[in-house]
């Protein structure tokens, strides 16, 4: 049974599974580039890594949430990353949403050193993964997938095996354009309903009841209308998963035409500077362009 766990990346994700991690009674060492992160875990009894190939020492399982493809080529590749101190036996899994092309070069030099390695990246988002509520999908060997399981309940309400290695990543690019998609879908429509005149949170008590009502819409539809755009899921990471989707699209020739329409929305919004806003900030670069701004009377 895994005791012993170094977990890189305290970001918004990482954090709370971190946190977790601890509450659950796992020995933690925690790596964060920006290491003033890693103080409330200290305190907490973690032990502080210098760097990622320090991190990973005596590790059973060495995971990581990071932002994008470039920080897991930096923490996993790079000097004194992952792959320059993990030894043969050791787990590693990646929690980052990457492309699946980058969860197999992971692989390939993991298992050169004899590393069993999973991508594992999550769906949830800030809350999901402090309350330990986040869906995991998994993908690697099955042997590996069920030696880590036990700890991926300790973060997640549920884990679903993939098989083969990329296939998780891949599952989380298919979920993020249903996301994507679904922020467009009530971006434009806040803002035609705003355009005709609706009342806004009659709009939104419908959206709640509907056959077409999902708890991303209505989470995020409440926000806006209080113009709450405090970041659980940043624009710019919704704006780096759109090209990941595209990337990964085109590479098997499915057709994505609607993404790409939202990936131009989220490139205006983090060209008009929301980009460190929550992903539903999207609706400012159609607010922008329809001259409205989409709030609650009274709100604000
Ligand atoms: P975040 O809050 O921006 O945190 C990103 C983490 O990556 C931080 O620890 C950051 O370190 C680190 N990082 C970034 N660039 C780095 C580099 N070049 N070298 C080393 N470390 C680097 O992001 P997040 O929201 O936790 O997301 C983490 C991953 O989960 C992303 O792949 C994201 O797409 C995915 N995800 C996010 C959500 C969500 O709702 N937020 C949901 C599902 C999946 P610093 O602290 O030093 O900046």
């Amino acid at each position: 049974m895994i005791k012993i766990i170094s977990h890189l990346g305290l970001g918004t994700m990482g954090s709370g599974m971190a946190s977790n991690l601890l509450k659950a009674g796992y020995q933690l060492t925690v790596w964060n580039r920006s290491v003033e992160k890693c103080e409330p875990f200290a305190r907490k009894g973690a032990r502080v890594a210098d760097t990622p190939a320090d991190a990973v020492r005596g590790a059973e399982l060495v995971m990581y949430s990071l932002s994008n493809d470039q920080a897991v080529e930096e923490v996993v590749f790079g000097a004194k990353g992952i792959l320059s101190g993990i030894k043969a036996g050791q787990i590693a899994m990646d929690m980052s949403t990457v492309l699946p092309a980058t969860s197999l070069r992971e692989l390939e030099a993991y298992a050169k050193r004899g590393v069993d390695f999973l991508d594992a990246p999550v769906f949830g988002s800030k809350k999901e993964s402090a309350d330990a509520k986040l869906w995991i999908m998994a993908a690697g060997k099955r042997g590996t997938f069920g030696r880590v399981k036990p700890v991926l309940e300790h973060l997640g309400q549920t884990v679903h095996y993939f098989g083969k290695n990329g296939n998780a990543a891949a599952m989380k690019l298919v979920g993020n354009l249903i996301v994507a998609l679904e922020m467009e879908a009530l971006a434009e429509g806040l803002v035609l309903a705003q355009k005709a005149g609706l009342d806004l949170k009659t709009v939104m008590e419908v959206v709640k009841v509907a056959d077409f009502c999902s708890p991303l819409l209505v989470s995020n539809g409440q926000n806006i209308l209080k113009r709450d755009f405090s970041p659980s899921f940043t624009l710019k990471l919704m704006f780096k998963d759109a090209g990941l989707i595209e990337r990964f699209g085109n590479s098997l020739e499915s057709p994505i035409p609607a993404l790409r329409v939202a990936a131009k929305n989220l490139e205006s919004a983090v060209a008009l500077s929301f980009g460190k806003e929550n992903a539903s900030a999207l609706i400012k670069a159609l607010e922008n362009e329809a001259g409205v701004e989409v709030k609650a009377r009274g709100a604000g």
